[in-house]
């Protein structure tokens, strides 16, 4: 062949999944089962397989030839990812990466127990670091960062037997100290909340990811996953512009407006 070109591998990002009898959560992320399901059904129709994580992270070039691939991430390690959202997957054929933030693991019964994550893990789901604690990496002193990820790198190592490779930064939040830290503990990838070109994922030690939304129509979705130049410019013109207002009112005034916010928005719909 010798005609190389770099993966499109489309990396998209989940945290839980509601319930129909739940109404909307606070936040924003949770997304209705029913949607989950709807839009893993245009993957498979649209002839999506999945990336192997393993080759994603070693192999930095993959033929055109192998087809269009999908990383299905999750975030934070909630409870439905046991429940509901892996085994819609497995019933298309999709396994996900979970990134579990190892500190919430079997505190309370909306996060996974450490005897769900062996099993997801077993099954063939891949298991990945989101932090120990869930604070903002960027946020910490440099101790504070290593001790963070190494901790939760070693408890997932315990309890499934298989060392992670990779994080994603709890609120998106990395500098360039995180990564140099990430790196000295032999993380080889890191995993952000920011939507990058098929290009730019490849290149670097952070990888780019497309989080979906509650409320996210299809065609968003599909633009999304396509990584459609419109639909990348609008989601970086929204992070810039997230980052722009957080340096004015400082980090944690900033998250207090932001659960507000969508406590507001998610009580007008009920
Ligand atoms: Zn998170």
């Amino acid at each position: 062949m010798g005609d190389e070109q770099m993966s499109t591998v489309s990396i998209i990002t989940y945290h839980g999944l509601s319930l129909p009898k739940n109404e909307a959560d606070e936040n924003g992320y949770n997304i209705p089962v029913e949607d989950f399901e709807r839009q893993i059904r245009w993957l498979k129709e649209k002839g999506y397989v999945n990336a192997s994580f393993t080759s994603y992270l070693h192999d930095r070039r993959v033929t055109a030839e192998q087809g269009k691939k999908v990383l299905i991430t999750f975030d934070d390690g909630e409870k439905s990812n046991f429940t509901h959202a892996c085994p819609l997957l497995e019933q298309y054929g999709y396994l996900a990466v979970l990134f579990i933030t190892t500190g919430i693991v079997q505190t309370n019964r909306e996060f996974l127990s450490w005897h769900q994550v062996k099993q997801l893990s077993d099954r063939g789901h891949v298991i990945q670091s989101h932090g120990h604690t869930h604070r903002f990496l960027s946020s910490m002193e440099d101790e504070e960062i290593f001790c963070e990820l190494r901790l939760s790198r070693d408890l997932i190592e315990r309890y499934t037997g298989k060392r992670p490779e990779a994080f994603s930064c709890p609120g998106g939040r990395y500098d360039r100290r995180v990564m140099r830290i990430a790196r000295e503990l032999g993380y080889r990838k890191m995993f952000t909340s920011r939507p990058m070109s098929a290009l730019f994922l490849q290149q670097g030690y952070a990888a780019g990811r497309t989080m979906i939304h509650q409320g996210m129509g299809d065609s968003a979705f599909a633009a999304g996953v396509r990584g459609d130049a419109w639909y990348l410019l609008s989601q970086n013109v929204t992070y810039m512009m997230k980052g722009i207002a957080r340096s004015f009112v400082g980090e944690n005034r900033y998250q207090q407006l932001f659960n507000m916010y969508h406590l507001w928005r998610s009580m007008g719909k009920k």
